[in-house]
């Protein structure tokens, strides 16, 4: 379906009397059914899930830092259906200092990704980029620290941007796409209501509904996981 984006802060088109037909008609009509599509869509509740800093970790990875023969154990599935945020932790240290007991998520991926807030980064003196997970372009290294050993990381640390997971029934239910790019409204309205722009919408049949953000970006927005956000 061809969709029509009003813009944000501009004014109608003014037509005169001789434009005035069946063109606009179909563009008023156009208007009006976008309007309610997203009045529709603001008002469906979306979870919040606030990712702390951790990293996914390579088989490789995983081996040298806990032991030949390792395995990840499981203290508890996250929202993501088949993910888990795993027994092991591992410290992080950078030029400038380390950050301890950061959680490993399984199952093992192919590269180890690494992701941090902006506060994390400074504390480790490290200079990541913004970046979807599974994009490590840019990316940054830190050296890693497990229970058995230890192992430079290059290209692995990121800084995650905000997203917006959606099974594919979500994703129809709020006419979104993936790699749509939304505005979402989150935090108590009393304390510190915020809009986050740039939300990347990601669908798949393996994800759930639920919109991520960061420790920084939560606090900031005296959000936490299992409030409830808004497509604003
Ligand atoms: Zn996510």
């Amino acid at each position: 379906m061809k969709r029509f984006y009003p813009p944000d802060a501009g004014s109608p088109p003014v037509g005169g009397a001789a434009d005035a037909g069946a063109a606009d008609a179909g563009l008023a009509a156009g208007i009006a059914e976008e309007i309610s599509r997203r009045l529709a869509r603001s008002a469906i509740p979306i979870p919040v899930g606030v990712s702390n800093r951790h990293l996914h970790l390579s088989a490789e990875h995983l081996e040298t830092l806990f032991g030949r023969g390792s395995e990840m154990t499981v203290l508890r599935p996250l929202g993501q259906p088949g993910q888990f945020a795993c027994g092991q932790t591992v410290d992080l240290e950078g030029p400038k200092g380390r950050v301890r007991g950061v959680r490993v998520l399984g199952p093992v991926r192919p590269l180890t990704q690494i992701e941090v807030s902006l506060s994390d980064a400074r504390a480790l003196g490290i200079d990541p980029p913004l970046r979807q997970s599974g994009s490590l372009e840019g990316a940054v290294g830190v050296r890693l620290i497990g229970s058995a050993g230890a192992v430079e990381a290059p290209g692995s640390v990121i800084i995650a941007q905000r997203h917006l997971h959606l099974h594919l029934a979500d994703a129809a239910r709020l006419g979104l796409n993936d790699g749509e790019i939304v505005r979402v409204r989150a935090g108590n309205p009393s304390l510190r209501p915020t809009v986050f722009e740039n939300v990347v919408a990601r669908v798949s049949e393996k994800f759930a509904l639920e919109f991520h953000l960061d420790t920084d970006e939560a606090n900031a927005a005296w959000v936490k996981t299992g409030d409830v956000a808004h497509i604003a």
